[in-house]
């Protein structure tokens, strides 16, 4: 069934929570004016097709309107009491996230996404998100960010960026490089002030130091204090590589093995106690969800929050290739 653009805004305005029925469609891929991003009906056009999805759930796999879909991921992955370009800016890398997964051939052998958050995007149907005392002005509100940037996308040398984002960098993103290994010029280390009210912007964990030497596999050398050795740092504040017990590590291979919130961290060892403070939450590499957040509170636009965050790209319609 097809419904024209102005439908689908009329049952989003009545609340209708009802993806079955909802789709949108664009024509071609070209800029989208600072001045008209926000107009949705400037773009799209109701004579194309719907875009699905395969999204494997955790039981099942089910076929989704994508627009659809990525209401249910917006609801998952940013709070919707957040302001609304910082939801908008979410909702254009979530399903620029989508149709890149989309574009390769899909993710999964049985579906294109998954709902598993640090595998591909977290989900929450606007059902279960209401039956888990969600609010419907939330939903709402989400909606309106999903279906104000419809089509909408990130581009770079023409093609599909990859939109990574997490919560918070504690100050300064990373860049693709010191995480993955690649270099992406779009996504670099850059400032991202106004997080400190981020939950994780700040951590301390503790360790035994038989949890530490345990954790990290090693034979401890010589008196604790002295176990750590040279470090060296990206240049997104990171620990890039640190030497312990004489042993030389990559900072994310300490991250994942003591299970870090992040790879900026500052290790102290005082006694019998490994005490590690992290800052920011993620890969740190992409957009910060916080320091959207705070561009969208000093008054920022989504574009200006997505410009700033994946530098030197362009905001198109979906062509649909
Ligand atoms: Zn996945």
């Amino acid at each position: 069934m097809k419904k024209t653009t102005k439908e689908i805004l009329l049952a989003l305005f009545l609340g209708i929570v009802c993806p079955g029925l909802l789709f949108w469609t664009v024509d071609k891929i070209r800029p989208i004016p600072e001045s008209r991003a926000d107009d949705t009906t400037a773009f799209v056009s109701a004579q194309q097709e719907v875009t699905e999805i395969s999204v494997k759930l955790e039981n099942a796999v089910e076929q989704m309107e994508l627009e659809a879909y990525l209401v249910g991921v917006v609801l998952q992955e940013m709070p919707a009491s957040f302001e609304e370009e910082a939801l908008k800016a979410q909702a254009v890398v979530a399903r620029t996230y989508t149709l890149k997964r989309l574009e390769a051939g899909g993710k999964h052998e049985e579906a294109d996404i998954c709902t598993n958050s640090s595998c591909c995007q977290g989900y929450c149907s606007p059902e279960d998100y209401l039956t888990e005392e969600g609010k419907q002005d939330e939903l709402d509100k989400v909606m309106n960010a999903v279906f104000n940037t419809a089509g909408q996308v990130l581009i770079y040398d023409g093609e599909l960026i990859e939109a990574t984002y997490f919560s918070c960098s504690g100050g300064q993103t990373e860049d693709a490089k010191a995480v993955w290994g690649s270099e992406i010029p779009y996504l670099q280390s850059i400032e991202s002030p106004g997080e400190e009210n981020a939950t994780h912007y700040v951590d301390t964990v503790k360790f035994t130091l038989e949890e530490f030497t345990e954790s990290l596999d090693i034979t401890p050398v010589g008196e604790p204090k002295f176990w750590i050795g040279e470090t060296t740092y990206t240049q997104g504040g990171g620990v890039d590589t640190m030497y312990i017990c004489g042993v030389e590590y990559k900072g994310t291979t300490l991250r994942q093995k003591l299970g870090l919130r992040s790879t900026a961290f500052a290790v102290s060892i005082v006694g019998s106690t490994v005490t590690i403070t992290t800052k920011g939450y993620g890969h740190r590499v992409g957009m910060s969800q916080y320091g959207a957040e705070a561009m969208a509170v000093l008054g920022k636009l989504y574009t200006e929050i997505l410009s700033h965050y994946y530098q030197n790209t362009q905001l198109v319609a979906y062509d649909g290739n």
